[in-house]
């Protein structure tokens, strides 16, 4: 058999775990290209000086035993740490409550007589937005305009775009909000009949959660399976030009032109546009997400904190000593990351604001009770997608336009989509498994 030559355009799960299951076929070469130094893509942890022996991650990133990762790399369950997720939302009254919300919790806070209106309300919308085209329809539709509102959903939205919730395109409550269709009235109370179950997952529970040295030594392992398996794993690429050359592809970084006969993408969209000559399109549009790391003390039960209050631009604390620092180990204060959405326009100048608007606002919610002291931060350009209205129809273009040139379009950002790692790993073995059939 002829051997055949894969390039895989950035080193994220995506990517890692396409050339994993090539590199399982003796008659393909696998190169990898990244633009940075690293491998791992969006997951990346980071120790700050003072804090030896604490890695903190850009986020909250959970793992289950069947996620994808875990199949395409299997001994990394070895390395991972089993948890307790104890998600919490500070809700509009700065009460701390189940995330995303608790019906017990709403009635306290909002009283009976608006939790009357509440429900009178969600009687009203399941007629006045049945069509659902919108996001603040759809939430309405499933939860009344009320609970929308005075439980902080909306402003939590706003925040994970820096957006208003209209301009999102309904999409992003179908995929991103599957909680709240779950929990919808309906489903809540067919729960409870005899012999009917619903697929109500449950937000909190057991998860895995990246081994204490951190996401590096976690992709390092990755790294050096790959390599053990023939891939070449290129960092510090600057990629120039992708050309077709009759049935082959030609790609042109700062170091050298290379001949693949196929190109699987994971990269930003815009960015694969631009690598084939043609022009991005500007209404492909993302945010930048600053994370904040600090330590101080963690008042309130729980691991993750989301905030539903009705001020300040912070969307999600996670308390990483709550995971790593349990036992015996455990030191006096908390380590945490905190994570803010923000516009791509924005500079390290900025972060001092930023940080000053998240510590006023968590001593007035009563989480810390003294001001926590920032020790880094990172900034993660593109973390997200932001799903305005009629950007799919955009994207499906220019999706089109790539695909048609020869590349095959993998990952979150392949796809230009909020895809969680667990799918995009997924989704690499049906696509290797694709492109294996067709050139059979
Ligand atoms: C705060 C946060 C929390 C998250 N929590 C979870 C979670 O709990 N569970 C979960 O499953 N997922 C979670 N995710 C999502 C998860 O990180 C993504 O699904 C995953 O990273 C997608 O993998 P990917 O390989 O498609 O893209 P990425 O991870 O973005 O990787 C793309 C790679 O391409 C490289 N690249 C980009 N442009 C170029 C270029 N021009 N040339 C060469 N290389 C390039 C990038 O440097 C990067 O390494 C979270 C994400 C964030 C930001």
């Amino acid at each position: 058999m002829n051997r055949r030559r894969v390039a895989v355009l950035g080193a994220g799960p995506a990517g890692l775990s396409a050339a994993r299951y090539l590199s399982d076929h003796e008659h393909i070469d696998v190169t990898v290209f990244e633009q940075s130094e690293n491998v791992g893509g969006l997951h990346q942890s980071f120790e700050v000086q003072g804090q030896e022996g604490r890695e903190f991650d850009v986020g909250t990133i959970l793992f289950n035993e069947k996620h994808g990762l875990l199949a395409a790399f299997p001994h990394l369950a070895e390395q991972m740490i089993a948890v307790r997720y104890a998600p919490r939302a500070i809700n509009p009254q700065y009460s701390i409550d189940r995330y995303p919300f608790s019906i017990g919790r709403f009635v306290k806070d909002n009283g009976v007589f608006r939790t009357g209106i509440a429900v009178a309300d969600l009687l009203f919308s399941k007629l006045r937005y049945r069509s659902r085209q919108s996001v603040p329809d759809y939430c309405k539709y499933y939860m009344g305009g009320t609970v929308y509102k005075r439980s902080g959903l909306q402003n939590y939205i706003k925040r994970l775009h820096n957006v208003d919730d209209i301009e999102l395109d309904v999409e992003f409550a179908i995929r991103r909000l599957p909680q709240i269709r779950n929990n919808s009235l309906r489903n809540l109370i067919v729960s409870k009949l005899p012999g009917r179950q619903l697929p109500i997952k449950p937000v909190s529970g057991l998860r895995l959660v990246r081994s204490v040295e951190g996401f590096g030594s976690m992709y390092e392992t990755i790294r050096e399976v790959l390599e053990a398996k023939g891939v070449s794993i290129l960092n510090g690429q600057k990629l120039e030009s992708l050309v077709r050359v009759d049935d082959t592809f030609e790609l042109t970084s700062n170091e050298k032109k290379y001949q693949f006969d196929d190109v699987i993408s994971t990269i930003p969209i815009p960015d694969a546009m631009a690598l084939i000559g043609e022009v991005p399109s500007s209404a492909v549009e993302t945010r930048n997400l600053v994370s904040l790391f600090y330590v101080g003390n963690i008042a309130k039960p729980g691991n993750t904190f989301f905030n539903f209050t009705y001020d300040a631009s912070w969307k999600r604390i996670t308390v990483f000593s709550r995971f790593y620092e349990t036992g015996s180990d455990a030191r006096e204060d908390d380590y945490f990351t905190v994570e803010i959405t923000v516009d791509d326009d924005v500079q390290e100048d900025d972060i001092s604001v930023i940080a000053d608007d998240f510590e006023k606002h968590i001593e007035r919610t009563g989480l810390t009770l003294k001001k926590p002291e920032l020790v880094g931060h990172y900034l993660t350009v593109d973390a997200y997608p932001v799903y305005r209205n009629s950007q799919s129809e955009t994207v499906a273009h220019e999706k089109a336009v790539l695909k048609e040139f020869g590349i095959e379009l993998l990952g979150r950002q392949g796809n230009f989509e909020y895809e969680i790692s667990n799918i995009v790993a997924k989704q690499a073995l049906f696509l290797t498994e694709k492109m294996l059939a067709e050139n059979e």
